[in-house]
């Protein structure tokens, strides 16, 4: 067993935070910046931390969505192969119901972070693109069904 994989560097990190002054990432411990020396409020740090681990955690919850919603059409795909129909079947209509959960989720989570960080700012739109689109799907089983 592989017990020596080590998980600290996967983002999400509540340690660092980006210097006010210069933009830097820091260490959240540290006195002052060690790229600008601007001194370093631990507490105004500890926040900054958590709103970048926050920022950080939406990035990857808004990355996984998007594989949940990209794997619908794999789902698709895979109804059409012989013997594996079902397979295909009972994943789509499963990510029909967890994408606009997740998306939900990610919502109420991470709708009242302010902030012009660019992959948060890409993450959103990803979200919104997704909330959009999985009404389609929606609207084609009510329809067909109809
Ligand atoms: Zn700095």
């Amino acid at each position: 067993m592989a017990s020596n994989l080590s998980l600290a560097g996967s983002g999400g990190n509540p340690g660092i935070f980006e210097c006010p002054n210069c933009r830097q990432t820091i260490d959240v411990t540290s006195s002052q910046c060690r790229f600008c020396s601007t001194a370093v409020d631990p507490e105004a740090a500890a926040m900054a931390a958590e709103k970048m681990a926050k920022i950080n955690r939406g990035c990857s919850d808004a990355s996984f969505l998007r594989t949940a919603a990209i794997s619908i059409f794999a789902f698709i795909g895979i109804m059409f192969i012989p013997f594996m129909g079902l397979l295909g079947l009972v994943g789509y209509y499963f990510l029909l119901l967890a994408v606009p959960f997740l998306a939900i989720r990610w919502w109420i989570r991470f709708h009242n972070i302010q902030t012009d960080d660019t992959d948060f700012r890409r993450a959103r739109i990803t979200v919104i693109v997704i909330s959009g689109l999985i009404l389609l799907p929606w609207i084609w089983t009510i329809v067909s069904h109809v």
